[in-house]
């Protein structure tokens, strides 16, 4: 049976957290979405065409060591930015997405444009404070020193272009349930995750 849960919101929220956390839990597939178009912005980092490089993706460059590094992440919303950069990774998504056995996805446009019919969609969101601390943490423990101020005016202005983009930008779908993670632990913001899905799920059953 397929069953998708849509995970959207803006950086370092936790929603990849949630997301793992949740496919672990009910044995589904994972995709973080926000992989594709860093992997395609760290191709056009050498001056790679946008388009090319999202249309050469392969399965390893997901593997990528480098992929969350701040000029990655830049990279990576310059290049979302693009409709048709968008267009070329819509059918790897939705494929994903409709895999027997159950998906989970995240990124920013999964529950209003990827998976328009997901059976849960989460928004997850933070405060720019909170989410600018944990990518900090995230960022010292690979080795990446940067300083708080400096954190933060790179998420917001990923967030903004994000946000104002006029191709797939980021809000809620109206069906969305937000998740704000602010004042929440991981296994705070996990739990509640999976009782909304569990909601679903026999939402889901009885029909
Ligand atoms: O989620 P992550 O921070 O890895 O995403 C990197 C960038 O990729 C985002 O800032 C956004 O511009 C883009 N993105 C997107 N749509 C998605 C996932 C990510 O536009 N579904």
């Amino acid at each position: 049976m397929a069953f998708t849960i849509a995970i959207d919101g803006p950086a370092a929220a936790g929603k990849g957290t949630v997301a793992k956390a949740l496919a672990a839990h009910f044995g589904y597939a994972h995709l973080d979405t926000g992989l594709l178009y860093r992997a395609t912005g760290r191709r056009t980092l050498d001056g790679t065409d946008p388009l090319d490089a999202a249309r050469a993706l392969e399965p390893a460059d997901l593997e990528a060591g480098d992929l969350r590094t701040p000029d990655v992440a830049q990279a990576a919303s310059h290049v979302a930015a693009l409709p048709e950069v968008r267009q070329a990774l819509v059918d790897f998504q939705r494929a994903f997405a409709s895999r027997a056995g159950g998906a989970v996805l995240d990124g920013r446009d999964i529950g209003t444009v990827i998976c328009p019919e997901a059976d849960v969609k989460l928004f997850v969101t933070a405060s720019d404070e909170t989410r600018a601390e944990r990518r900090q943490k995230e960022l010292r423990e690979k080795g990446h020193g940067a300083g708080f101020d400096e954190v933060l005016a790179d998420l917001r202005a990923r967030d903004a272009r994000d946000s104002a983009r006029a191709a797939a930008p980021l809000r809620p779908a109206e069906d969305a349930v937000t998740l704000d993670t602010t004042r929440m632990t991981i296994d705070e913001a996990v739990a509640a995750a999976i009782e909304i899905v569990n909601a679903a799920r026999a939402d889901r059953a009885r029909a």
